[in-house]
């Protein structure tokens, strides 16, 4: 008998292959990390080289998370976006850690942002950090929809920055680790991602991490305070597990927007309910990958956003980290692919209208 972990089933289903080398229309991925702190290998490699390997893919713009803020953010930048402010995109960041020790935490990132654009930043990434790790001067976690932070959220829609914004995590982060957890295998690999035990729902004060729906309310809440700031919520509005809810959130809130990067594996083990989402809405999703750029991950999710091909593998991996399932393709259309792809991160980014353009030189 061999052991469940050691079990790599084959299948043996026949049935069309459709490999998409080039994807239809060109392609921005607006959810990806450069920084050498996210065990990335682009920080060490040539830019050149990573240019050449967003051609090979059909891939027009990068957008890179970890801009983080000061010198570490103008460093980035020179590195990547000076190179090619057309196709690569950096965004600042914030430093939670400093909260603990600032009670006017909301002004000065606020500040720090304003700092930030002046360096080149082109957006601002939030992590889960916020409503899950980083406290105020008193010890108490920092909520999501804290309104100490609105300074920040505001100075956002001043400079009409996008704010990438990562809450929460999969559901099943919060749940615990027995043998029901359909993510046990990689939480078993990285317990740090584990959110357990949770708090009682209703008791901001008990001990423990917040539970999953109450991250997402305070989600829902922050969004809806602040109109007019564009908020893009990573990982499909970080609930990929429940697209009603997400959907919801969509049409109560015309500021926000979803990227899909990190969610093949969640999207298409639910392909009709991840089609019709994508349909109902399909002027607010953005393309992303949250991999280290590279052709073969790209031509995975081309072939999972154009084809119909069905049961294969979402990742490039011999065992699949978020899961052990397949996926089906969505065979969206060509109008819908074209928003998908590229069109809603230029508005999103402000490419439309001309942000990253080089600036003539005063003659
Ligand atoms: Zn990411």
């Amino acid at each position: 008998m061999i052991r469940l972990a050691d079990y790599r089933p084959r299948s043996a289903r026949r049935g069309p292959v459709h490999e998409v080398r080039r994807p239809r229309f060109p392609v921005i991925d607006a959810h990806n990390h450069l920084g050498a702190a996210f065990g990335g290998s682009w920080a060490e490699r040539p830019v050149d080289e990573l240019l050449a390997v967003l051609d090979e893919a059909g891939v027009e713009t990068l957008v890179d998370l970890d801009g983080a803020a000061g010198d570490r953010l103008s460093a980035e930048v020179e590195r990547w976006q000076a190179r090619a402010p057309q196709r690569l995109v950096v965004f600042a960041g914030l430093d939670y850690e400093a909260w603990e020790a600032d009670a006017a935490f909301g002004d000065t990132e606020a500040a720090r942002l304003r700092d930030s654009v002046a360096r080149g930043a082109r957006g601002l990434k939030v992590w889960k950090t916020l409503g899950l790790r980083a406290r105020d001067p008193h010890g108490r976690l920092v909520a999501v929809d804290d309104e100490r932070l609105d300074p920040l959220w505001v100075t956002a829609a001043e400079l009409d920055l996008p704010v990438v914004i990562h809450i929460a995590d999969p559901i099943a982060f919060f749940q615990p680790l027995d043998p029901t957890n359909e993510r046990y295998e990689e939480l078993t690999e990285h317990p740090d991602w584990h959110f357990w035990p949770t708090r009682p729902a209703g008791r901001p004060d008990a001990p423990g991490f917040p539970p999953f729906d109450e991250l997402l309310a305070a989600f829902d809440r922050l969004v809806g305070r602040h109109p007019a700031t564009t908020f893009v919520g990573a990982h499909v509005g970080c609930a990929a597990e429940d697209l009603g809810l997400v959907s919801r959130m969509l049409d109560g809130h015309p500021n926000l927007f979803v990227d899909i990067a990190a969610r093949v594996a969640e999207l298409g083990r639910q392909p009709y309910t991840a089609r019709a989402f994508v349909l109902r809405h399909p002027d607010r999703i953005l393309f992303g990958t949250d991999a280290p750029a590279d052709g073969a991950v790209y031509r995975l999710h081309y072939r999972f956003l154009e084809t119909s091909d069905e049961s294969f593998d979402y990742s490039t991996d011999e065992v699949p980290g978020q899961g052990r399932w397949q996926v089906h393709g969505l065979g969206l259309p060509d109008d819908v692919l074209r928003a998908v792809y590229r069109e809603n991160a230029r508005r999103v980014l402000r490419l439309d209208r001309g942000r990253g353009r080089a600036v003539e030189p005063p003659a």
